[in-house]
């Protein structure tokens, strides 16, 4: 299916708008993402500036935005560096000076000739009785008045890019705005007053009061919930149209659920318990299964993939583990182990290390059903890997792959249920976004006798005490994470802060000290975590790459250095590392000396819990979703029009939308189908669009 020749239009890349070159194309991109028409559409005000107020300028009040209207009486070049340059100008009721500083004297001249007229626009102030303006926003002729004298939207910048091109470049691309058929079901719409998707996107674009600029207005509103529900139609699309596919009904005699039982050293929590049971009914009905397994670090969802395995491999068929990255997948596989070994069930590993005549000899097992257990990275779906049945894909850390990788392996088979476990604690209206296609289960209770974190707030200066009550620790065995500032939105930046902290403690230290850093080659990496694991390094000093997942439980020590610019989630995530073992663990979060209050707040969260839930939550609450750090970079989906947090309400009502919309029409062919399907295209929700091309 072809996208809608209708928005074709705003598929179109921005250097095709009058006065877009290639230059000012990528500053767009640079600051929307995107190099299309609609990505600069999308590209929502924050604020406006009105220059319809045109005072006489005995009335132009301090403060205030005003356009004037002026004649340049005289010019006074600066005196002497440092000082402005100075216009006097009039308009019979009162005086202004218009300053400049370091201006060219020839290009003022020009600006405003002597004896002439000139609108000027910006904000007057007023200084010791005399009325001023700097740097006049705008200076025009006297005829170009009604071009200027209007209501000017501000959007989000980036350097390089002014509002001139941004007004320009806007105003070809919102003439260009199609009217399409309506999505949206006519007596919701009515009911919330919102505007058609044109007048919408016009009104977007020109705000004229502080009304318009608020989440709750309705052409924000509406907006909203077009790109929600798109988000929400394509995840259901994807659940039905996978559901729908024949899965398979798993029903063995349990023997092996009794023996994985007796040889674990632990009875399983109540919230394992309870997830087992959710998956043992997915999995012995007929549909596929499709759910999600979110559980805090530590939380015990291996043993509980685990389990779902014994369903598949009971009845013969295979079951495959995926992790995000190698040292993961050969993590699991040594967690996996003892158990497998212990139930006699083969298992093998596979990644992207596996080369030639290895990697033939484990693709053989795989197809010849060998291996009932494959554990491994990405590479497990590459297109010449064949299983001979796969009966369940675990996919972990799931936040890391997208829909798209989930339903690839999930491919590998026929009817392959998928179990997805993610410990990312993301609160409840972001797992929708990006679960919406899948049933949870989640593990709420942690294990018993785990001791908490022991967690402290310290002002960067104290840092060398700090790293002499660490020096102690290590002395008596512990290991220690040390993760570096974020320092900007720069890896370089961030790595060079992390090189520097290293150096340090190298020299205090010596062989001791490792590092790690995400330009790393991969099995670089693996072996300084390796040598951190087996405890010939004592202090891993790394950025913020600190693989998810990893598992050293004699690491005690945590410490985050400019802990308040992190994302919460991130850093409970990274607490997560430590308190694995026996011993009491200790987290330090290293703060900037000057905190603001929500700063002080944000950090004071993370040491009164350790609830992975409560502080995603508190995260969103204090920093909105597509702030949220540790977020943005686990690839969850962010919105462009929709605010995850002002706009939560839209989010459910778009869900139980999608559902009615698919329960009358799953192929989405009635009149408001077809318009559902343009409404897919333009938010590119390619994986819907695929499933409703698939039948
Ligand atoms: P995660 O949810 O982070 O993947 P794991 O499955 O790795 O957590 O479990 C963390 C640790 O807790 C492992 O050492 C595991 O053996 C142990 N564990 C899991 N379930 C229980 C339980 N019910 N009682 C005691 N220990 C458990
Ligand atoms: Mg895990």
């Amino acid at each position: 299916m072809p996208r809608p020749f209708e928005l074709d239009v705003l598929f179109r890349a921005l250097t095709t708008l009058a006065g877009v070159g290639p230059k000012n194309a990528k500053l767009f991109e640079k600051l929307t993402g995107g190099s299309k028409i609609l990505d600069l559409l999308f590209h929502k005000p924050v604020d406006f500036v009105d220059r319809r107020y045109m005072p006489k300028l005995k009335d132009a009040p301090n403060g205030k935005i005003c356009t004037l209207e002026v004649r340049t009486e005289k010019h006074t070049p600066a005196p002497r560096r440092g000082l402005p340059y100075r216009v006097k100008g009039t308009d019979g009721t009162g005086s202004i000076d218009i300053i400049f500083f370091h201006a060219n004297k020839g290009w003022i001249e020009k600006q405003l000739p002597i004896g002439e007229v000139r609108l000027i626009s910006g904000k007057v102030e007023h200084y010791q009785g005399q009325a001023q303006m700097a740097h006049p926003d705008i200076i025009a002729k006297p005829d170009e008045r009604e071009s200027i004298q209007i209501v000017e939207p501000i959007y989000p910048m980036t350097a390089g890019l002014s509002h001139k091109i941004m007004r320009k470049a806007l105003g070809s691309a919102l003439g260009l705005i199609p009217e399409l058929p309506e999505w949206q079901d006519a007596s919701y719409k009515a009911k919330n007053k919102w505007p058609d998707w044109h007048e919408a996107m016009k009104a977007l674009h020109t705000p004229e009061s502080e009304k318009e600029l608020e989440p709750s207005h309705p052409v924000r509103q509406r907006l909203a919930y077009d790109e929600f529900l798109a988000n929400q139609l394509a995840l259901a699309l994807v659940r039905l149209k996978q559901r729908k596919k024949n899965g398979r009904s798993w029903q063995g005699p349990r023997a092996l659920h009794q023996k994985l039982k007796s040889v674990l050293p632990f009875e399983l929590t109540g919230a394992q318990k309870n997830a087992l049971e959710e998956i043992d009914v997915d999995m012995k009905s007929p549909l596929k299964m499709l759910r999600l397994l979110q559980g805090d670090v530590g939380s015990g969802k291996t043993i509980v993939a685990a389990f779902a395995m014994m369903n598949v491999l009971e009845c013969g068929a295979q079951a495959a583990i995926m992790a995000p990255t190698e040292i993961l997948a050969r993590q699991h596989a040594e967690s996996f182990a003892p158990w497998l070994e212990a139930l006699g069930i083969t298992y093998i590993t596979l990644t992207g290390r596996n080369k030639g005549k290895e990697r033939d000899k484990i693709l053989e097992q795989i197809k010849s059903g060998e291996a009932q257990v494959v554990i491994g990275t990405h590479a497990l779906f590459q297109d010449d890997i064949a299983f001979k049945d796969l009966g369940l894909a675990v996919i972990d850390e799931q936040h890391r792959f997208g829909v798209h990788q989930r339903l690839q392996l999930s491919q590998k088979g026929k009817g392959t249920d998928v179990l997805v476990m993610t410990a990312t604690p993301i609160p409840r209206t972001l797992t929708l976004t990006a679960y919406g296609d899948m049933e949870v289960s989640r593990l709420d209770e942690k294990p018993p006798g785990r001791k908490p974190v022991d967690t402290r707030l310290l002002p960067k200066e104290k840092i060398e005490e700090m790293t002499q009550a660490v020096a102690r620790k290590i002395e008596n065995g512990a290991r220690v994470y040390w993760v570096c500032p974020l320092v900007e939105e720069s890896e370089k930046l961030d790595l060079e802060a992390a090189e520097e902290r290293y150096d340090v403690l190298k020299e205090r230290f010596g062989d001791q000290v490792g590092l790690v850093h995400g330009r790393m080659k991969a099995n670089e990496k693996d072996e300084v975590m390796a040598n951190f694991a087996q405890g010939k390094l004592k202090i891993l000093v790394s950025t913020t790459v600190i693989e998810v997942g990893v598992n050293v439980p004699e690491a005690t020590v945590m410490i985050i250095e400019q802990a308040e610019r992190f994302g919460l989630s991130q850093l409970h995530q990274l607490r997560g590392r430590v308190g694995r073992g026996a011993a009491k663990s200790f987290c330090f979060l290293v703060y900037a000396s000057k905190l603001t209050e929500t700063a002080k707040e944000r950090l004071r969260i993370m040491r009164e819990t350790e609830d992975g839930f409560v502080i995603a939550e508190k995260d969103l609450e204090l920093r909105g979703g597509g702030e949220i750090l540790g977020v943005r970079q686990s690839g969850l989906p962010t919105f462009k029009l929709a605010d995850i947090e002002k706009h939560g309400e839209l989010l459910a009502a778009a869900r139980d939308d999608t559902k009615l919309i698919l329960q009358k029409d799953e192929n989405l062919t009635s009149e408001r189908g077809q318009a559902l399907k343009i409404l897919l295209y333009l938010f590119e929700q390619d994986q819907g669009i695929k499933m409703l091309e698939a039948g």
